[in-house]
This record gives C-alpha cells, sequence and structure tokens, in this order.
C-alpha cells in the first residue's frame, strides 16, 4: 500500500476544521502508513491534537499562514516530496481546490475532486454536480484527492506531545495579502453544523388563500424557526432567483443559501422543505439529508413521490404558525 499523506491547513490556535479530521478518518481507512502534512497556523497546537494519527511534517512560517497559491502550491509540493507519498489526500477547502490541482502537475501526478467516498477498492467521485457517481482507480502516481466535507467520519484521537518535523521551503510571494474583507455583519443563516436545514420555497411569496401574497409574514416565520431550531436555511432556486426578476422577495436569501443541482449539496441529519414543490433538480441536493420531511399544500407534488420520508399536506403559514409558537 502506498504512504498517504493528509495535507492540512491548522489556524493560528492549532485548530483543525472538520473537514480535514474527516480526511484524516479517510487516510485511515485505505490501510497505509499516514503522514500529516501541515501548512502554516500554528503547527506545534496542531501536532499536539492530531499528533497520533501519523507522522507529522509542517511548513511553517508567517507567509505560509496566508491563503496564497504560490505559497500553498510550494509548501504541498516540498510536503509530497518529503513523504514520498504515492497518494495525496486534502478536505476539499478554497485553499486546497484553488492550487492542488497545479502541484500535481508540478509532482507529475494526477488529481481528482468531488470524492465522496475512499475505500481500498476504489474512489468515488460525482459529475455532472452529484447526478452521475464513479467508483474508479488510478495508476498515475501521486494520486491527489480532493475530499468532499460529510464523506468520513471525523478522526478522533488522544492528544500527544506535538513532535513534528519542520520543513524549509523558501517563500517567494509574488501577491501581498494585505487584509481580509468579509461580508457585512448581516444574520448567519448557513449553518453547515446545525442539525436542521430548512428550505423555503417560492411558495413562501405566491398568492394564498384569500388571494393575497404575505410575503413579510413569510419572512418573519423562516427567520422564526432559524432562530428558534438553530436551523440552516436552505432556499429552492425559484425563491432565490426572484430577486433577480424584480419581485418581492426575502431579503436575507442569497445564491448561498440555494440547495440543488446548481446550488450546494449540504449535509445535515434531518432537512424540512416548506412551500417547495421537490422537483428533482431541487431534490438532488437532499442526497446526504437522512431525514427529508416536506409541508405542501398539494398532495401530488414532488416530494410525495418518494422525495419524502413524511410529507405533511397542509399549509406552511399555519404549520409555521404553530411551530414557532412551540418552539418560543
Ligand atoms: C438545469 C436546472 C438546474 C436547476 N437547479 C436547481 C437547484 O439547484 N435548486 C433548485 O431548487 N431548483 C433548481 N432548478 C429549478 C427546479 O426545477 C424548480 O423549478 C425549483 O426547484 C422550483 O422551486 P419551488 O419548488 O420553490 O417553486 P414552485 O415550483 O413554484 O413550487 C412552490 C410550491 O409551494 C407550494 N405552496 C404554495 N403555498 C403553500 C402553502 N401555503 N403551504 C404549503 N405549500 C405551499 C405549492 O404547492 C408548490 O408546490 C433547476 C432547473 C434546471 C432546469
Amino acid at each position: 500500500m502506498e504512504t498517504i499523506l493528509v495535507l492540512l491547513h491548522p489556524d493560528a490556535e492549532g485548530a483543525i476544521a472538520k473537514a480535514g479530521l474527516e480526511a484524516i478518518a479517510a487516510a485511515h481507512g485505505l490501510g497505509g502508513e499516514v503522514i500529516i502534512g501541515l501548512v502554516g497556523g500554528n503547527a506545534a497546537g496542531a501536532a499536539k491534537v492530531i499528533g497520533g494519527a501519523g507522522r507529522v511534517l509542517a511548513v511553517e512560517g508567517d507567509a505560509f499562514s496566508q491563503s496564497r497559491y504560490a505559497t500553498d502550491a510550494a509548501a504541498a509540493q516540498a510536503l509530497v516530496a518529503a513523504s514520498k507519498a504515492g497518494i495525496v489526500m486534502a478536505p476539499a477547502t478554497s485553499r486546497w481546490s484553488r492550487c492542488l490541482a497545479g502541484v500535481a502537475q508540478r509532482c507529475g501526478g494526477r488529481i481528482d475532486s468531488h470524492i465522496t467516498a475512499i475505500a481500498p477498492e476504489g474512489v468515488t467521485r460525482w459529475y455532472y454536480r452529484q447526478r452521475i457517481e464513479a467508483t474508479f482507480t488510478r495508476a498515475e502516481l501521486p494520486w491527489f484527492l480532493l475530499l468532499e466535507s460529510g464523506a468520513a467520519s471525523a478522526w478522533q484521537g488522544a492528544p500527544c506531545d506535538g513532535t513534528f518535523e519542520r520543513i524549509a521551503v523558501e517563500a517567494a510571494p509574488r501577491t501581498e495579502v494585505k487584509g481580509v474583507v468579509s461580508p457585512g455583519a448581516g444574520e448567519q443563516t448557513v449553518k453547515p453544523e446545525a442539525e436542521l436545514l430548512f428550505v423555503a420555497g417560492a411558495g413562501w411569496t405566491k398568492k394564498q388563500k384569500d388571494g393575497a401574497a404575505h410575503v413579510e409574514r413569510a419572512g418573519e416565520l423562516i427567520l422564526g424557526i432559524v432562530r428558534t431550531a438553530g436551523a440552516s436555511l436552505g432556499s429552492s432556486k425559484s425563491l432565490v432567483d426572484l430577486s433577480g426578476e424584480g419581485q418581492a422577495v426575502l431579503p436575507f436569501l442569497s445564491h448561498l443559501n440555494q440547495v440543488g443541482q446548481t446550488g450546494s449539496t449540504p449535509r445535515h441529519p434531518k432537512g424540512l422543505a416548506t412551500c417547495c414543490h421537490g422537483e428533482e433538480p431541487h431534490v438532488v441536493g437532499w442526497r446526504f439529508i437522512q431525514d427529508r420531511r416536506a409541508v405542501n399544500l398539494d398532495a401530488n407534488c414532488g416530494w410525495a413521490r418518494g422525495k419524502a420520508d413524511v410529507l405533511y399536506v397542509a399549509d406552511a403559514f399555519e404549520v409555521m404558525e404553530e411551530l414557532n409558537r412551540l418552539l418560543a
């Protein structure tokens, strides 16, 4: 079995994101020697947390703490050379997704992204978003794999003394990072770690049984459940697209909330769709939601056709009024 290098970028406190711990667990599932390669951040702190997962190599220094193609690629290339790994795994963070294709090219290897499962017989990835899945192997090495979050359970191990080997890399950045600009301090509605995904569909903005639309009330009910249940807010494409068409919309929704074929594929244990029809391009984004429920006036909607575990045929305005009241 080839040696497996797991690339991670710890933060300034040495913490490793959950997706990184999942990559470690997936690597251990293959059976070869696992080496951890750290880039930037607090390597000593991180090595104390994940040192039990295998030998730890680290490229440290201010230049490597910042996300930048040139320094991340140089660090990853040096770690691949030092580890002599045949398989290089990394969580599909924006940082690794940006630079690892270039590193694979420099190392004469191959890279595959959107990996959803790894086993000794082969790796599984999706094509055309998540509509087609394939399991395959490659002969070319080193083979780089970008692992989707949620594809493995997080690695757990006892803290250790934090021993690691420093790998010297000369930083030659041509780009200077002057600062970080974050989006305005609006309400955070996308919460990847939430127990519940609450999906709002375009029905919330449509005329209701009294012949009028109640978009403002819809917004209050949706935000109510997002706050009281600590839910993550998802949306159908139709609902987020409405703003582009100049219609009355829910101001807190953006395309970041969109779930589906051209949106996201979140991984919450439970999902509740409301005023959403449950069409295939939307439901395909529910692939990893384990318990699926929907509230729709239409007993013949897409959810009723095997897409939800439970469909409540009811008025979502009434259901959410009651649910908000109970949760409050
Ligand atoms: C290439 C392609 C890619 C696409 N990608 C995506 C994607 O990524 N994500 C996505 O979501 N869609 C996607 N779509 C669009 C998708 O096919 C649907 O058009 C969309 O999901 C419909 O959104 P909706 O269910 O919110 O709206 P509608 O189809 O308008 O459904 C509204 C629903 O609300 C119900 N309703 C109304 N009032 C109430 C009430 N008071 N109580 C309960 N129920 C009520 C109605 O019965 C209806 O079922 C894609 C389409 C294409 C062609």
